[in-house]
């Protein structure tokens, strides 16, 4: 049993899709010299059966944007003394850096290693994204997130 609210101040990410949690941590950019971070794969859940739970200790500001885009179902608990202060739920980016992939072979960021890969949202429904160089478009709906992201 693991009691997820047991920080004093602090984000938990709950809710998680099992599975995701590896690659949500990757985009989060935590310095994990400086904060510590729990990370609980495939805890049992009563709604969804299997999810993931990330909890970052002592930190309250850090740019959640991504998780509208890799896991927009998941629920954002900030932490204050013991309790939950504010629940968020994560929304869909407008822009995108270095997260999607543009599988155009043409376009510039397959040329050029270092090129910033960045999509524009074109499509809230759909959840699909434009390349800001080429104009493909690429849909973050299903479960093809293997494929669409960088890393
Ligand atoms: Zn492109």
């Amino acid at each position: 049993m693991v009691v997820i609210n047991s920080i004093e101040k602090g984000i938990v990410i709950d809710h998680i899709k099992a599975g995701n949690g590896a690659k949500i941590l990757n985009y989060l950019n935590i310095d994990t010299a400086k904060y510590s971070v729990a990370f609980l794969m495939n805890a049992s859940s009563n709604q969804f059966g299997k999810k993931d739970v990330i909890k970052i200790d002592k930190v309250t500001d850090i740019d959640l944007a991504v998780l509208g885009l890799i896991n927009p179902d998941c629920t954002v608990n900030i932490i204050e003394d013991h309790v939950i202060v504010k629940k968020i739920k994560p929304t869909l980016p407008e822009t995108v850096s270095n997260v999607i992939k543009c599988k155009n072979p043409r376009c510039v960021t397959s040329v050029e290693a270092n090129a910033p890969h960045i999509f524009h949202l074109i499509n809230p429904e759909t959840r699909e994204y434009q390349c800001e160089y080429c104009d493909d478009i690429v849909s973050m709906k299903g479960d093809n997130l293997d494929a669409i992201l960088r890393k």
